[in-house]
């Protein structure tokens, strides 16, 4: 739809303008992968608002700004392995996709765990209308306890819903010196931190306030 196009173009231009998209990668991944796809029908022509939308199940898929603060602030690079709590839509997932396993290559890769079913199905289709899913695992699981991985083979990790603490579970998963990007705060407002593993410690930056639908499951906020 080429409205879409001329929206998707104006977007791409503001979140340049105010220095939300600083690198040449990620401007790049928005330009590739078409928000639309990855909405419901209703909301297709909405994609290019920079807002939340809502998925399925009372979840949402994130702001544009929001993916792009995320893939920015963890400075994910080609060669990157890649694990995502909270698959949603799989927008996310293809976005990492298109950075660290660009084009025809097959540098990285992306695996994304989701909890709820109907959402893991649901972002398998997008993924495969879209072509990524030979390069995206998605995994129905709890990624608020141990997760069914060996630990320290990603490099990068990213939270997309909200902790209630820096979330011990990923950081098993991730090599030494490599960084995950997280929501950690209450419910209902959270900061979004950088943690990088360095041996035994953790160093984390703070990138400010944001609002993320809360993480489920037994190590979330319900129990
Ligand atoms: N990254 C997504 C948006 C994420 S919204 C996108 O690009 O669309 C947060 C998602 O996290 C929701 O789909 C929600 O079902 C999922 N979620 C919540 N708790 C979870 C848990 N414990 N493990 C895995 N996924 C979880």
């Amino acid at each position: 739809m080429r409205e879409n196009e001329d929206k998707k173009y104006r977007l791409l231009k503001s979140l340049i303008n105010e220095g939300v998209i600083k690198s040449e990668k990620v401007k790049r991944a928005f330009e590739r992968v078409p928000r639309e796809e990855f909405v419901p029908k209703a909301y297709k022509k909405y994609a290019y608002d920079d807002t939340p939308l809502p998925t399925l199940e009372g979840q949402t898929i994130s702001a544009p700004h929001m993916c792009a603060i995320m893939c920015e602030v963890l400075d994910l690079e080609r060669g990157d392995l890649v694990i995502e709590i909270g698959t949603g839509s799989g927008y996310h997932a293809a976005l990492c996709t298109e950075i660290v396993s660009p084009e025809n290559t097959f540098y990285g890769y992306v695996v994304t765990v989701e909890i709820l079913e109907r959402l893991a199905y649901f972002a398998k289709q997008n993924l495969s209308n879209t072509s990524y899913y030979s390069k995206v695992d998605v995994v129905v699981a709890d990624g608020s306890i141990s997760l069914p991985f060996r630990k320290n083979v990603f490099t990068k990790g990213l939270v997309t819903a909200a902790v209630p603490r820096i979330p011990e579970n990923v950081l098993e998963v991730i090599r030494d010196k490599g960084s995950i990007v997280a929501p950690v705060g209450s419910k209902y407002f959270q900061e979004l931190l950088v943690i990088t593993k360095k041996g035994k410690e953790v160093s984390v930056s703070n990138y400010g306030g944001c609002i993320f639908v809360p993480l489920r499951g037994l190590g979330g906020y319900d129990i």
